[in-house]
């Protein structure tokens, strides 16, 4: 393997160890980036000699030699092999992610969502040649609407943020057909994940923060009191960010309904209250559902995401096109500008009021068959054990660590599916940044830090439902030991990583200065 240019910040040993040869570290392998290692001059592949055609695109000619890395095959599979295992992943342990949802994800549903029929067909085939498909996204919207109480689903958003997107530019269209475009504002609680104040933006409207209450709760009175004629909607996520159900969402809707506002839900929590909760029965206009969250799709590097939204009578008709619908002769049609007015015209009212569209086709096929298989194997009873057992894992978490870490609502009573703690109480010197990266010692993945940003120095844990109780243990005794160590002062624990590939980084230089292109070319210097 052509090694120039390859200088590994040689990783010592272990504490006080040697510098090994390689900078590997047992079977713990370093790897360059692929720039480093591969040549212009070598190729996994023989190609025919080229005739001499000069390199170029219309009147520019290539002045200097493109310096693509070239690596034979097993180089290649070395190489990208070698970093996969740098990664942490959900197949290797548990993701204590607050917010993220990193459940095991089911290999049935990955099975289902490989058939042939699914993975291999064109969103431009005929609509009579992919009914099975269009028949998946068909019976989950049905599931999603039964489970959520609402009226009618928009499919085709692509992550939980254009879910609120396609959410909020439905209430968009809602106001400006009541003649009420005017109501610009969106009311937004403190606790909320960045995405809704920035899609609320991006939509057009003005974001005001509603204050939380000593709970961890929306202060009611203070959004009740800010409601009015300029309020087009407010966004809650439920249950919230701390982790905590808000109760009081029924009063809340009514209220914004009374103000003539819309009521948003941010669905991302979901998990916790599938199966217990219908938020249509709460007043809810709009939430996005996460597949990748609440329906176990895979993501965080493994998938992509999925964020169908569910809408109530009121924003249905503004949904976006395409959707599907299944007519009583068993048939699935796609409903798209091209025929959305004919068919209005034979099932509904004849008037087509959709804002329009969010993406080229139809959403994310492989997870909607993912999330289907979910919801069908584990069956109305198997999702009300995943809600209650999401809920009775985060509380055995928030229950063992209390003692060690601050838990700012422990008294507002049980969590639903993640444990919040903060640093507050920790010895000088010592914040929420050295608990994770301490953890990355112990072989976890850090859980959320610094959000939701209500708490100074918080740290989200979301155990899910699929761990046992083996694996909880481990990981209480792992944060156990951490916090531990802090609170004895360890100095040690202020340099954590230790045994990670690369040591504690700078992590504000990173953010400020990022180096996102590789520059230095060891093949010109080589030919030189
Ligand atoms: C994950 C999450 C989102 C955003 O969802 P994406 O699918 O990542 O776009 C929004 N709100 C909350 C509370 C979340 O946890």
């Amino acid at each position: 393997m052509n090694q120039s240019g390859w200088r590994p910040e040689r990783p010592q040993a272990g504490e006080g160890g040697a510098v090994t040869y390689t900078g590997n570290r047992a079977l713990m392998l370093e790897e360059p980036l692929i720039f480093e290692i591969g040549d212009e001059r070598t190729t996994g592949v023989d190609l025919a000699e080229r005739s001499a055609v000069p390199s170029r695109l219309g009147s520019l000619v290539r002045s200097r030699p493109i310096g693509l890395p070239g690596l034979s095959e097993p180089e290649t599979i070395r190489h990208y092999t070698r970093l996969s295992r740098q990664n942490y992943a959900i197949d290797l342990g548990l993701f204590p992610l607050g917010s993220c949802t990193m459940k095991h994800n089911p290999r049935l549903n990955e099975k289902l969502a490989r058939l042939p029929g699914f993975a291999d067909i064109h969103p431009l085939q005929p609509v009579d040649t992919v009914q099975g498909a269009l028949g998946v996204i068909n019976e989950l919207a049905v599931w999603l609407i039964k489970l959520t109480g609402m009226h009618g689903v928009a499919m085709s958003p692509k992550a939980g943020a254009h879910g609120e997107l396609c959410g909020m530019l439905c209430i968009k269209a809602a106001l400006e057909a009541r003649g009420e475009g005017h109501r610009k504002v969106v009311l937004v609680p403190e606790s909320a994940h960045g995405t809704n104040p920035a899609t609320a933006a991006f939509a057009g409207f003005t974001v005001e923060n509603i204050p939380a209450n000593a709970e961890g709760r929306v202060d009611t009175a203070a959004l009740e009191a800010r409601l009015g004629p300029d309020v087009a909607a407010v966004m809650i996520t439920n249950p919230n960010t701390c982790g905590l159900f808000e109760r009081d969402m029924k009063r809340i809707s009514d209220a914004v309904h009374a103000a003539g506002g819309y009521v948003y839900c941010d669905g991302a929590n979901f998990n916790a209250i599938v199966g217990k909760v219908r938020p249509g029965d709460l007043g809810i206009d709009a939430m996005h559902i996460n597949l990748h969250k609440t329906f176990s799709t895979p993501h965080g590097g493994g998938g992509p995401g999925s964020g169908p939204v569910v809408l109530s009578e009121a924003l249905s008709p503004f949904g976006p096109l395409p959707y599907t619908a299944r007519t009583d002769d068993g048939h699935v049609h796609l409903v798209e500008e091209g025929n959305a007015e004919a068919f209005s015209r034979e099932h509904f009212d004849g008037a087509v009021t959709s804002f329009g569209r969010m993406t080229a086709f139809h959403g994310q096929m492989g997870m909607f068959t993912r999330a289907l298989t979910y919801i069908l194997s584990h069956g109305a009873d198997g999702l009300r054990q995943v809600a209650e057992d999401a809920v009775l894992n985060a509380n055995y978490v928030l229950r063992s660590l209390e003692d060690v870490l601050d838990a700012p609502f422990a008294g507002s009573g049980p969590c639903m599916h993640e444990a919040l703690f903060s640093d507050d109480g920790l010895p000088e010197g010592f914040s929420t940044l050295d608990i994770a990266k301490g953890l990355i010692d112990e072989g976890y993945h850090p859980m959320t830090v610094y959000f939701p940003l209500v708490v100074h120095g918080a740290m989200l844990v979301e155990p899910t439902e699929t761990e046992s109780k083996a694996a909880l243990d481990q990981f209480i005794g792992a944060l156990r030991s951490v916090a531990e160590r802090a609170r004895a002062g360890d100095a040690g624990l202020k340099t954590a990583p230790h045994f990670a590939p690369r040591r504690r980084l700078d992590e504000t230089q990173a953010a400020r200065k990022p180096v996102l292109v590789w520059k230095e070319a060891p093949l010109a210097e080589a030919a030189e």
